[in-house]
């Protein structure tokens, strides 16, 4: 998400005169897009900020600006110099970045600028986001903004605002222009996709539609999404990956936790038996599917029962990849008002170990599973560990990595797995 907009940020800039360059200590301007999702992240933008200070001796006038997430969060207390231990010229929120050229005129002469006000309509739709530091084959399409779900732990609705989605047109135009410049897979993007829906004059458009349409304009282009939530993962949507082939097989749906009460708590509309009958669909509609999650450790109140119905479900569901969380509170979201956070911070550790754990076995059995297939990749570069092999993923968004010289990025190529970590497959190439 912050990915995307920063290119969105880049575009904007770029409009204003400004260019990229590769080394903070080149820069006249430097922003620090933000997220707040858990204390870590911030702690570390802090760090980072305290860092760049320096080069203001070198530089001055340099303008350093917080952007994001941490900007909507903290406000004008990221600008009180007395507070923070150092100084920030700018602050704008995830709404304000077509203003961040006026900001930074206002920054002149040493003054401080701050933008934060939340749009309801704000989708940088007309907005053609700058490609950089990409492969060239990935890109990222924003297709809506914010968050009215207001999962109890969760800073997102309050930092980035009321839900939108994005015209259509703009977003097929931004599909079009991609596989115009050789890009081979998008990834539509948004904090709960499949709630995607645009009012238009021809009538709504919804995400099963939307993808539809993206996955129609070309064939060679694959096409991924994320975030889905569990509570609008329909079968339509499924059935929709079904009849295209450029659809990746591969979804991403946050489970948080295998327990019914702790979901209740975290307010996030749906039951472990809810969860567990959309696997049964996506099985059912999409054999063979991959199907990865986010999970949180150590929510409020968290038993050791409640815990063991995490391990259970990741169990029952297999799940191929994961991300895996210990529960950071943050500052008034609404299990910041309602609930104590009272598991302690070993326990925490332990639980997350023994989920991560958990989760390496089965994304280990998932890729032994594959071993002796032949799977379609598509190239997405050279091998970071090996510059003699070629690195690229599978529809079910799997890393394969296998020696080919002539394969190119951007190219299909069919790849036999010959063995497998658990996180990277490896094979050769059969059809170069
Ligand atoms: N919109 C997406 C994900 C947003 S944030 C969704 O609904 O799934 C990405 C992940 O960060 C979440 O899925 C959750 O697992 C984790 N997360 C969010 N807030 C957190 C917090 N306060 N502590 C720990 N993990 C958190
Ligand atoms: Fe946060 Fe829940 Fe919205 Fe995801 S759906 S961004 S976890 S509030």
């Amino acid at each position: 998400m912050n990915f995307s907009d920063s290119e969105i940020v880049a575009s904007v800039m770029a409009n204003d005169d400004h260019r990229l360059v590769d080394q903070a200590a080149d820069a006249d301007v430097i922003f620090l897009n933000t997220c707040s999702i858990r204390d870590h992240a911030e702690q570390r933008v802090l760090n980072r900020l305290k860092e760049l200070q320096h080069l203001r001796k070198t530089r001055p006038g340099l303008v350093l600006g917080v952007i994001g997430c941490m900007a909507e969060r903290l406000k004008e207390k990221l600008l009180e110099h007395d507070e923070l231990g150092m100084r920030v010229d700018m602050v704008a929120g995830p709404d304000a970045y077509r203003e961040l050229p006026q900001l930074l005129a206002d920054v002149e002469g040493g003054r401080q600028a701050m933008q934060v006000i939340l749009s309801a309509d704000e989708t940088y739709a007309d907005i053609t986001p700058v490609r950089y530091g990409g492969n060239g084959v990935q890109a990222f399409i924003s297709i809506m903004r914010g968050c009215e779900n207001y999962c109890a732990y969760c800073v997102v609705p309050y930092t980035r605002g009321k839900e939108r989605s994005r015209d259509p047109a703009s977003i097929l135009n931004e599909t079009r222009q991609l596989i115009q410049a050789g890009y081979r897979e998008v990834t539509l993007l948004g904090q709960n996709v499949n709630s995607y829906r645009y009012h238009g004059e021809n009538g709504p458009v919804d995400f099963t539609a939307l993808i539809g349409r993206v996955a129609a304009a070309d064939a060679q282009l694959r096409i991924r999404f994320a975030t889905s939530h569990p509570k609008d993962m329909s079968d339509a949507l499924l059935r929709q990956m079904a009849a295209h082939p450029n659809i990746c097989k591969s979804i991403h749906l946050p489970l948080q936790s295998g327990s019914t009460a702790v979901l209740q708590r975290m307010n996030r509309k749906y039951t472990r038996e809810d969860y567990l009958d959309r696997v049964r669909a996506i099985r059912e509609i999409l054999p063979g599917c991959a199907i990865s999650t986010d999970l949180i450790a150590g929510f409020c109140g968290e038993t050791e029962e409640e815990h063991q119905a995490t391990l259970e479900v990741m169990k029952d569901v297999g799940f191929d990849f994961a991300f895996m969380f210990k529960y950071s509170e943050r500052p008034d979201t609404l299990a910041a008002k309602r609930y104590k956070d009272d598991v302690p911070e070993e326990v925490k550790t332990r639980r997350l170990t023994e989920i991560i754990e958990l989760q390496q076995a089965l994304s280990l059995d998932s890729n032994k599973r594959d071993v002796g297939t032949v799977q379609e990749v598509l190239v997405e570069g050279v091998s970071k560990r090996a510059d003699s092999h070629m690195m690229g993923r599978t529809s079910h968004n799997k890393v394969v990595v296998f020696p080919c010289a002539t394969s190119r990025p951007g190219d299909y190529v069919q790849v036999r797995i010959k063995e497998c970590s658990s996180a990277t497959l490896k094979g050769n190439c059969i059809d170069h």
